[in-house]
């Protein structure tokens, strides 16, 4: 009781300093930068319509800001006008000197929903409109000449390659008594990373609506496969992040952050209308992300989430070149991992005191205006640290799916700016991330955000009581051999410690390592509702 009540005070400690030296780096952030006026480098536009007929011409009219410190900048000016069907109009235009102000014409020749970039150097705003052809009969279903997709060959080809190397792992894999689990999991994991990016392989131009008004080559499980009202699509609680184009789901996260700020209000979106409001959105995507988590709790992280597999793969390399891995002290473990609920905490945190003027009227922090220095930089704070996000946008774009100088303008500005997709932060945390991933296994899952709001809903009462998924220990099968506790990516000790019963814990991504590699028949048990799925056998004999 004594050593409980301890540990209890540790990590409360634990967490009050981690969250105080977030708060004072953010707040240091904040402070060093001058909020008001011109505080650093930004552009804000706008647009003469959002609704016109073809062949009729919009106005953008904006500001830049270069900073103080950035005098010597180029006042040039990028308006991209992105047609639906993706090919773009650019037009470069000097802003004023004195005023920053600066205006530009486009005519549109086609009817459907253009997005419109007035980019200053690596930072940029986002407009849409939506022209109309009125010659077009709108009773009339046009046909679908050919086939409804317009394969993309590179990628299909990649595609394929992968799942039949895949599959030749998973087939040699399941011969062997103590692989078969993990090469049907890499298997599984392998798979779901095309159906999570299914729409990098087909063309965007002939989905049906509302696609038109979703960003580049997307197929949204939400939108196009389902038809319900849910924008920006599907979310799922793993990283199936939101930037790179081709994805079928969404980021939770993403959609978490940005539905409290900037979207509070609903109307406009990035490249999208919403018709409902923030506190709609946020109930929706919380109602998915319980349901998941109770169906599936962190086996999304074992199993199905695309930044899980790169940890993995990363083992697999360090492995092929047999260098062992490292493990942190049980004590320093268990302490990171609870760092994954003070990043979400301060995720939300911060979103709210974003949004505090759309929701309380009130306006907490300066520069959080259309605009203002958060709007431009920090707007979905967590996603300018991501790792994932320069993992999936630096892959596409070396697959000729996004323009490669929108990620190279970034690298090259200051840490915080946004750019169109990567921030440098972004970068410098997935080199961090790759480098302890590499000699600790799985090292981000432990601390990562995601995990910890799956966690929030399976491994917490009353969640844990309905969840579906769970390992379980017969005590007198296990004769404390330690294996479970060594294969384990994650260092979950519990199953080793526990006696009997419910040994999940909330770090445990249910890879199901620990039950494959267990020498003893049933010792460890995967249960589903209740009802064994996979136990542990005697693989020595
Ligand atoms: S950057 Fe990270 S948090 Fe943001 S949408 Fe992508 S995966 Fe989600
Ligand atoms: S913990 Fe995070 S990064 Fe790891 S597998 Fe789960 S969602 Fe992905
Ligand atoms: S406890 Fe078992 S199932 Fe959970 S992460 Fe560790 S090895 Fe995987």
């Amino acid at each position: 009781m004594v050593k409980n009540k301890k540990g209890i005070k540790t990590k409360t400690s634990f967490v009050i300093v981690l969250t105080a030296v977030v708060v004072v780096i953010m707040g240091g952030v904040l402070v060093c930068q001058p909020v008001s006026s011109c505080y650093g480098p930004h552009i804000t536009a706008a647009i003469s319509s959002t609704e016109i007929y073809i062949n009729e011409s919009v106005t953008v009219t904006g500001t830049v800001c270069l900073g103080t410190e950035e005098e010597t900048r180029s006042l040039e000016v990028r308006v991209t006008f992105v047609r639906p069907d993706y090919s773009w109009v650019d037009q470069v235009i000097i802003a004023d000197n004195e005023t920053g102000a600066f205006t530009v014409t486009q005519q549109l020749d086609m009817a459907g929903y253009w997005n419109v970039f007035p980019i200053l150097g690596h930072i940029n705003d986002r407009l849409g409109v939506t022209v109309i052809d009125p010659s077009a009969d709108p009773s009339i279903v046009q046909p679908i000449v050919g086939s409804p997709f317009n394969p993309n060959p590179l990628l299909i080809a990649a595609a394929v390659t992968t799942v039949s190397i895949g599959a030749v792992f998973a087939v040699t894999g399941l011969k062997k008594k103590t692989r078969k689990i993990s090469s049907f999991r890499l298997f599984i994991q392998v798979g779901l990373v095309f159906l999570i990016f299914f729409g990098m392989f087909i063309d965007h131009e002939i989905l049906p609506q509302p696609a038109s008004k979703i960003p580049v080559h997307e197929f949204l499980v939400g939108t196009n496969v389902a038809g319900v009202e849910m924008q920006d699509g599907f979310p799922v609680p793993f990283f199936g992040c939101y930037y790179p184009c081709g994805r079928t789901v969404t980021c939770a996260l993403w959609e978490i952050q940005t539905y409290i700020y900037p979207f509070w209000e609903g109307a406009r979106g990035w490249g999208v209308d919403y018709n409902s409001s923030g506190l709609v959105r946020l109930a929706v995507v919380f109602a998915v992300i319980i349901v998941l988590s109770i169906l599936l709790g962190k086996a999304f992280c074992g199993w199905v989430c695309p930044f899980g597999l790169f940890m993995d793969l990363l083992t697999y390399l360090r492995k092929a070149l047999k260098i062992p891995h490292r493990d942190f002290s049980e004590d320093f473990n268990k302490k990171f991992h609870q760092f994954g609920y003070v990043i979400l905490a301060l995720i939300i945190l911060l979103s709210v005191m974003f949004g505090s003027e759309a929701i309380a009227g009130t306006q907490l922090i300066p520069g959080t205006e259309e605009g203002g220095f958060i709007y431009q930089y920090f707007s979905a704070p967590f996603c300018q640290v991501c790792p994932m996000k320069p993992f999936c946008v630096l892959l596409e774009s070396s697959v000729g799916l996004i323009r490669f100088e929108w990620i190279t303008q970034v690298t090259t500005g200051q840490f915080y700016e946004l750019g169109y997709y990567v921030t440098s932060l972004n970068l410098l945390v997935l080199g961090v991330v790759i480098a302890v991933s590499f000699f600790y296994r799985r090292a981000w899952c432990r601390i990562c955000p995601m995990g910890a709001l799956i966690a929030l809903f399976n491994r917490f009462p009353p969640f844990k009581w309905v969840s579906v998924l769970r390992l379980d220990k017969k005590e007198e099968k296990c004769t404390k051999c330690g294996i479970c506790k060594r294969v384990c990516p994650t260092q979950v000790t519990e199953v080793y410690d526990k006696k009997s019963g419910d040994v999940t814990t909330s770090n445990c991504i249910l890879c199901l390592r620990c039950v494959e590699m267990c020498p003893y028949e049933d010792a460890l048990q995967l249960k589903v509702a209740g009802k064994t799925l996979i136990k542990s056998r005697n693989w020595l004999e």
